[in-house]
């Protein structure tokens, strides 16, 4: 037994100083083994301490690094490009590669590509790809020819707070890009019609919006909306 060693006399007094139900909590917390006498657990804590404190020794935590941008997954617009298009793509933080900047390497994202281009965003100005494939024409880390998909998300770097609406549609204009079927503005549902009746000669009729008689010509027309 080691009843006198400085080992066994710092478990005594831990053991006069703790419940034994503190010792089965403590021993839950660290994830040990509650079976056995008080005495028993006392001495897994202290065995798995004495570990923790070796391994700590032997493998001290590294500090932890500080939240950049991997480097090797930033990519940019070449300058050749910025010349021969006349956009030059500063507005652009960076275009990173692999997941979303936000969230690092290897997180996942349902579009081929998004923006960041909403202005509260820490991360405004990135655009965020999931394939290197999905770039264009790459060299190193310089894109000398972007893909339709990155005109597309530059057009929202350059349209800052808005998404695929009127605003953005005039910047992929003005970027001379097409607009593809889906991000067109939606046709308008039909206008609507109404059961129209002119107060004055009592002409009816079903149209659009009107406030002239057809029949007359006077201005006294009642409208009802008319349900098809
Ligand atoms: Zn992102
Ligand atoms: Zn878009
Ligand atoms: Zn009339």
């Amino acid at each position: 037994m080691m009843s006198n060693s400085r080992m066994s006399s710092g478990r005594d007094e831990f053991e006069a100083t703790h419940s034994f139900e503190q010792v089965k909590q403590m021993a839950v917390d660290k994830g040990i083994s509650t079976v056995g006498s008080k005495r028993e657990i006392i001495n897994r804590i202290f065995r798995h301490e004495q570990e923790a404190a070796r391994q700590a020794v032997l493998f001290p935590p590294k500090p932890p690094k500080p939240r950049n941008i991997e480097v090797e997954a930033t990519y940019h617009v070449s300058d050749a490009v910025k010349k021969q298009t006349g956009f030059d793509w500063h507005e652009v933080k960076g275009i990173f590669v692999g997941g979303c900047v936000k969230r690092g390497v290897g997180s996942s994202f349902r579009a081929k590509a998004h923006a960041h281009c909403w202005t509260d965003d820490p991360y405004f100005g990135w655009i965020c790809v999931r394939s290197a494939k999905r770039l264009g024409e790459v060299q190193g880390q310089e894109i000398t020819k972007p893909s339709q998909l990155l005109w597309h998300e530059y057009a929202h770097i350059l349209t800052p707070d808005h998404y695929h609406d009127d605003a953005w549609r005039r910047t992929m204009k003005v970027l001379g890009l097409p607009i593809t079927e889906q991000y067109q503005k939606k046709k308008r549902p039909p206008p609507r019609t109404y059961r129209l009746a002119c107060q004055s000669c009592g002409h009816t009729w079903t149209g659009t919006y009107s406030n002239t008689c057809p029949k007359c010509g006077k201005h006294m027309i009642v409208m009802t909306p008319w349900k098809s």
